[in-house]
């Protein structure tokens, strides 16, 4: 029986709870038993991704004229983090596409979005998010892989992408190219195609020919959902798979990627807050159970003061996660926030799940313990959508341009 914390706070609607609660309780009874399995045999989840097609939560965010539940970043991000707290790879497989659905609500066109969304709100087609490749990652404006106009109006791509999650068994690939070698500034030459692929593919023919996925990359971490290079070598994408289309989103790439990591760290913040609960959880359980010196270790005071580092970690994650999620709802510009976001509860994250892991003892460092694979997975928090060093640099910059004198 888990030890929650988790707060019930008074400024969320009904049905934010309603839905949280039922998220909750999916967790508990769906996720939490069989994460252990999935993760050491580093096997696709499945049967839990066909439950979660079920619950409709690959179109948390997508309009109810779409087939979605049309919910709020705020609602997305409460979620998240209950996903996360039984396993954060599970909420891996709906994070990419969560962001592939904030770029086509924002920037596709009207046909793009009816062709995509309806199929993306049943989860029947999911989405990839690619802009790193293997000789960059936090340099965006370094990318190689190119898009050449060809006689017959297509784009062909050729490169290599690199640490794309959901890279094998994605339908629909949201990536980052460059377009115009000659481009005054690097981020203006580049462009985010929709490229479509065939689910759970190695090789490609037909259509999609020229894009494969070679076998996934081993983890020391986040198993069960993958992580793939993609190879394009003369990959065709028509010009309407232009995100925004051709006249609308040619070389505006890098801004509307941009644009999208604001909510992909807020989503990655959520994560951390999940993964911070769940180890909060453990420890509070674990240190009741465990006697030394004739005492639950709960009852020793270096004990206690871990615990109360970690609930005040947790909160303050928490709290910062919401005011970034809430402040976009709102529309207002909240750059900065969801960089602080990320930072904070990501760090929280590894803070968390390292001082359970000390409480947990010998124990913490066998696999017949949760913690274990906690302590695995967190390290992801503190790289995906920018590196802590990443956050600090963007949290700086707004800083000052918000305060200049
Ligand atoms: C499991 C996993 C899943 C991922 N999924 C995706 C995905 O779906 N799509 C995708 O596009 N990418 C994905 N990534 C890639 C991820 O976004 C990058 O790994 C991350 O942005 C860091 O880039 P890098 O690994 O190239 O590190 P580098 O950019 O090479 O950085 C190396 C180190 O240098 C530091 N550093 C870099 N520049 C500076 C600077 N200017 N000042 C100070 N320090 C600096 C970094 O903080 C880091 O500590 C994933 C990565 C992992 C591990």
């Amino acid at each position: 029986m888990a030890v929650s914390t988790a707060p019930q706070s008074s400024d969320i609607t009904e049905d934010q709870r309603e839905i949280v609660a039922m998220v909750r309780q999916f967790t508990d009874e769906q996720i939490l038993p069989n994460a252990e399995h999935y993760d050491h045999e580093d096997s696709y989840p499945e049967p839990i991704v066909e439950q979660m097609k079920e619950l409709g939560l690959f179109g948390i965010t997508i309009p109810e004229e779409y087939g979605g539940l049309g919910l709020d970043l705020t609602t997305y991000t409460m979620i998240v983090e209950e996903l996360a707290r039984g396993w954060v790879s599970i909420s891996g497989v709906i994070n990419t596409h969560f962001i592939g659905i904030y770029l086509l609500l924002k920037f596709g066109t009207d046909e793009q979005k009816q062709k995509y969304l309806p199929k993306m709100a049943t989860g029947e087609m999911r989405a990839a998010f690619s802009m790193s490749e293997p000789e960059l990652g936090s340099d965006v404006q370094a990318i190689k892989t190119t898009a050449t106009k060809t006689a017959d109006g297509d784009y062909e791509i050729n490169g290599q992408k690199m640490w794309v999650t959901n890279g094998l068994m994605s339908a629909l690939v949201f990536v980052l190219v460059k377009s115009d070698p000659d481009a005054a500034k690097r981020h203006q030459g580049m462009t985010c195609f929709i490229a479509e692929k065939e689910s759970g593919v190695g090789e490609n023919t037909g259509a999609y020919k020229g894009l494969n996925v070679p076998p996934k990359l081993k983890k020391m971490g986040y198993k069960g959902v993958e992580s793939t290079e993609l190879v394009f070598d003369g990959y065709r994408c028509p010009a309407e798979n232009v995100l925004g289309g051709e006249e609308g989103g040619l070389h505006k790439g890098f801004s509307q990627m941009m644009d999208a990591l604001e909510v992909g760290r807020v989503n990655v913040a959520a994560r951390g807050v999940g993964i911070a609960q769940r180890a909060l959880e453990l420890a509070l359980r674990y240190s009741q159970e465990r006697k030394t010196f004739g005492k639950p270790i709960a009852e020793h005071q270096a004990i206690q003061f871990k615990l109360a580092d970690m609930a005040t970690q947790v909160d303050a994650a928490r709290l910062l996660t919401m005011r970034a999620a809430r402040m976009k709802d709102e529309g207002i510009r909240s750059d900065l926030e969801a960089g602080m976001a990320k930072l904070f509860a990501s760090e929280a994250g590894r803070f968390c799940v390292e001082e359970s892991f000390r409480i947990h003892g010998g124990y913490g460092y066998s696999k017949e313990y949760e913690i274990e694979r906690l302590y695995r997975d967190a390290p992801l928090l503190l790289i995906g959508e920018g590196t802590s060093e990443i956050q600090r640099m963007v949290i700086g910059k707004k800083l000052l341009q918000r305060h200049k004198i």
